[in-house]
């Protein structure tokens, strides 16, 4: 199935190139979920019943689920709403501890979600806030990082897995090394990679990590927080109430969610590695077409070290947004879709090197499980036809 047929019933009319941003859900996932809306409504914390046991079992099992994708146990995994909200639990439950020790070290180039938390603590609790630099591929100098906190140690550094705009995979292991030396946490929000490219929390070194279900061809609505076992990390609780999620995050837990999001961390389990593969192939045939074809046009980012659903390409003398409106029937964008109201250019796109002009004639394209080659021509010739268009109606 693809994204064309799921929204227009048949055949390539609209085309979602916008993965990065939320992904269809797998009929799959929706399959496991429904029981649980309809027949095994109990509320998991409900210790009297049968009703309340199914809930607990179901939200244990996909628990173990999200564990395994990630190489973490179980109880390392706490279920909250979003990713946003794993990062603001991570941060701000370390952030009491944090005022008295240390400062929080993150990267220009994170998702908002992690930068505006980091400035929060930073305005409220007076915590230093320093950011790293990164150069034209969208990564950090590893040495000049660990020089860095040698003279300033951190509490806490926070570094992504992989940016969301331009794919730029990080080396989590050196980052978690310099967080060790320093006897800093470390927390990586992986919000991009989970179900796209292997992930092993512990291999890592990871302490904290937050992703999402929606990224994953999961639900929209339910999160998760990696808290490494055996390091000691205790975080103050951002909602407070019962003791669900040992406490951590209280409320009842939304069960079809959790379930749908176990359900497609197993899929993706099964199949990333092929997946990974086939959706790579995609991204490098649109790249290529379109680099053939079209002058003065470039990709962002590192070429190698990168997501392998993800291009962000620049197209000299063009608005992005124009160009996005020209071709309204392919779904792409120009950022994470949290800051696609804002104005100014791309801040990940800026902290590369581009200017304001240059980062505004860029475009992501990230590619997802529904989609396919006929998909990607119709897009090749799309974004050819309309580029041609807008250029000559700016000469
Ligand atoms: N972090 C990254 C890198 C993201 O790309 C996103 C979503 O775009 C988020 C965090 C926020 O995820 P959620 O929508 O689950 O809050």
């Amino acid at each position: 199935m693809t994204s064309g047929q799921r929204l227009k019933g048949g055949g390539v009319g609209r085309v979602y190139l916008d993965n990065n941003a939320t992904t269809a859900l797998d009929p799959r996932v929706v399959h496991a979920m429904q029981d649980f809306f309809l027949d095994a409504y109990g509320n998991p914390a409900s210790r009297d019943h049968a009703f309340g046991w199914d809930a607990a079992e179901a939200v244990e099992c996909a628990r173990g689920e999200v564990a395994a994708l990630v190489n973490a146990t179980p109880h390392e995994i706490t279920f909250t709403g979003s990713a946003t909200e794993s990062i603001n639990c991570a941060l701000k439950g370390l952030a009491p501890a944090l005022s008295a020790e240390g400062r929080i070290v993150t990267c220009v180039t994170e998702h908002a979600a992690v930068l505006e938390t980091s400035r929060q603590i930073s305005r409220f609790r007076g915590v230093p806030l320093v950011m790293w630099p990164v150069d034209r591929t969208g990564h950090i100098d590893v040495a000049a990082a660990a020089e860095a906190v040698r003279s300033v140690p951190p509490g806490v550094i926070a570094i992504m897995a992989a940016n969301n705009e331009i794919g730029t995979i990080h080396s989590l292991g050196a980052f978690a090394r310099i967080a060790q030396e320093s006897a800093a946490v470390f927390f990586s929000d992986l919000t991009q990679v989970v179900g796209r490219i292997p992930v092993d929390v512990r291999a890592d070194g990871i302490d904290l990590a937050a992703f999402s279900a929606h990224k994953l061809h999961g639900p929209k609505g339910v999160g998760a927080l990696y808290i490494r076992a055996g390091r000691g990390i205790t975080l103050e609780p951002l909602i407070v109430g019962g003791s669900e999620e040992r406490g951590l995050r209280a409320g009842t837990p939304n069960v079809p969610g959790i379930v749908g999001f176990g359900e497609a961390c197993r899929i993706a389990r099964m199949e990333m590695k092929d997946e990974a593969v086939r959706i790579g192939r995609l991204r490098d045939r649109l790249e290529s077409a379109l680099l053939a074809d079209l002058p003065d046009i470039w990709v962002n980012g590192d070429p190698v070290n990168r997501l392998p659903n993800t291009t962000n390409i620049g197209f000299a003398g063009i608005d992005g947004r124009a160009l996005i409106r020209d071709m309204h029937e392919i779904a792409v964008s120009t950022r994470s879709a949290c800051s696609s109201s804002d104005e100014r250019p791309s801040h990940v796109l800026k902290a590369v090197g581009l200017s304001d002009d240059d980062a505004r004639a860029c475009v992501r394209i990230s590619f997802g499980r529904f989609n396919d080659e006929n998909e990607v021509d119709y897009a090749i010739d799309k974004v050819r036809c309309s580029v041609r268009r807008l250029r000559r109606n700016t000469r």
